[in-house]
């Protein structure tokens, strides 16, 4: 198979196309704009492989797209790229609505003329075409219920600039196969965490501002409830669902992981008195770091899945728990410092960025 993968430097893109490379024989070209959230050293252990190819392009480029497919001619599209966090979202939306709504329309654009020519030159090709959409647990919106879990039925919710554009999004998805017969498939998963996370999100935050003994800044409480997914878990289930999922089909993935975001940053705390016992001069405990920040505007309470689709019918399951997902993710971040620090500093762009939060 060729896979154009969207959106593949970014945290969860790049965990997709080093397992298609270490786990598959398929072929990968990876489309990526390289926002601040790109980062080619990210995808450095697939780089000299034959079957990988990058393409700094934007999804908004629709001649540049078009001429991706042309040369590329791929048998499915795996749609990861977008503006990603909720922050960001609030302080400046039109990025969000350019690339996730715009960008989204552009590559089903593309993609809706790229399939119309496969149809009429090549059925077989066209017969296992799929345009898989990756999409957020987000778009429902939050939970009252302690009960409740979110399925592929939920009626949608979004509550921020970001979740509503991948909304918008995905709504685009369904009217294009549902319109023009393009053979789509979605996945909305729940947060993810793992090797590689680009530190303005909480689990990486936490971990190098603790080693760095700066505050471990929590919103309003900390009780916002979160599910969470080792990002190699995602990554495979991904891959499931692009290769096996049904056409037109919806699919939730989530973790069976529970947490306060304040249970999250006390677990954090405890591995690296463990793991980095030698703490910065000052602090004597890395939970004695914990500021309590105002809470962000309009903030979902509560997000969990209901991920027993994707088990029953595809029998994909994680790997991971939260506690074992969580020690590799703190072993990998004490392992890996150039890359972070990279980040940190901005070299990895050749320019100083600010990591938000
Ligand atoms: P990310 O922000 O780490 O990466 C996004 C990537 O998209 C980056 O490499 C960036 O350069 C690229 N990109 C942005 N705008 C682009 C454009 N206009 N053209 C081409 N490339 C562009 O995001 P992520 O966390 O890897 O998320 C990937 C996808 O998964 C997103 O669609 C997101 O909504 C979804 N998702 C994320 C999570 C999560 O917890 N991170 C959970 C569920 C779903």
């Amino acid at each position: 198979m060729k896979i154009l993968v969207t959106g593949g430097a970014g945290f969860i893109g790049s965990a997709v196309v080093r397992y298609l490379m270490s786990e598959t024989d398929h072929e990968v070209l990876c489309v990526d704009k390289l926002t601040y959230a790109g980062n080619l050293e990210s995808l450095s252990v697939v780089e000299n492989n034959e079957r990988y190819r990058f393409v700094q392009a934007d999804i908004c480029d629709q001649a540049l797209l078009s001429k991706q497919f042309d040369e590329f001619c791929p048998d499915i599209i795996m749609h990861l790229a977008a503006e990603s966090h909720v922050d960001r979202s609030i302080d400046g939306p039109s990025a969000f609505i350019e690339t996730n709504i715009v960008g989204t329309y552009n590559l089903l654009e593309v993609s809706r003329k790229y399939f119309k020519w496969l149809c009429e030159e090549n059925a077989e090709k066209a017969a296992a075409f799929k345009f898989h959409h990756i999409s957020t647990d987000e778009v429902y919106g939050d939970l009252d219920d302690p009960e409740d879990l979110f399925s592929e039925t939920t009626p949608y919710a979004p509550s921020s600039p970001y979740s509503a554009s991948k909304a918008s999004s995905d709504h685009l998805v369904r009217a294009w196969q549902r319109t023009f017969g393009l053979p789509t498939v979605i996945t909305n998963c729940s947060n993810n965490y793992g090797p590689y996370h680009f530190p303005e999100k909480l689990i990486p935050l936490i971990i190098l501002n603790a080693l760095a003994g700066k505050p471990l800044p929590v919103y309003g409480d900390g009780s916002q409830i979160r599910d969470w997914l080792y990002v190699e878990d995602h990554a495979k289930a991904l891959v499931e669902v692009a290769l096996k999922g049904g056409t037109g089909e919806t699919y939730n993935i989530g973790g069976h992981n529970e947490k306060k975001n304040i249970e999250v940053v006390f677990a954090i705390c405890e591995l690296l008195e463990e793991l980095a016992p030698n703490k910065p001069s000052g602090v004597a405990y890395y939970k004695d770091l914990i500021t309590y920040v105002d809470d962000r505007p309009g903030h979902d309470l509560r997000y969990a899945i209901d991920a027993s689709k994707i088990q029953r019918e595809l029998g994909w399951v994680p790997a991971e728990t939260f506690d074992s997902g969580l020690r590799k993710t703190v072993k990998w971040y004490l392992n890996n410092e150039r890359w972070w620090k990279r980040v940190l500093d901005g070299s990895y762009k050749g320019e100083r960025l600010g990591v938000k939060r």
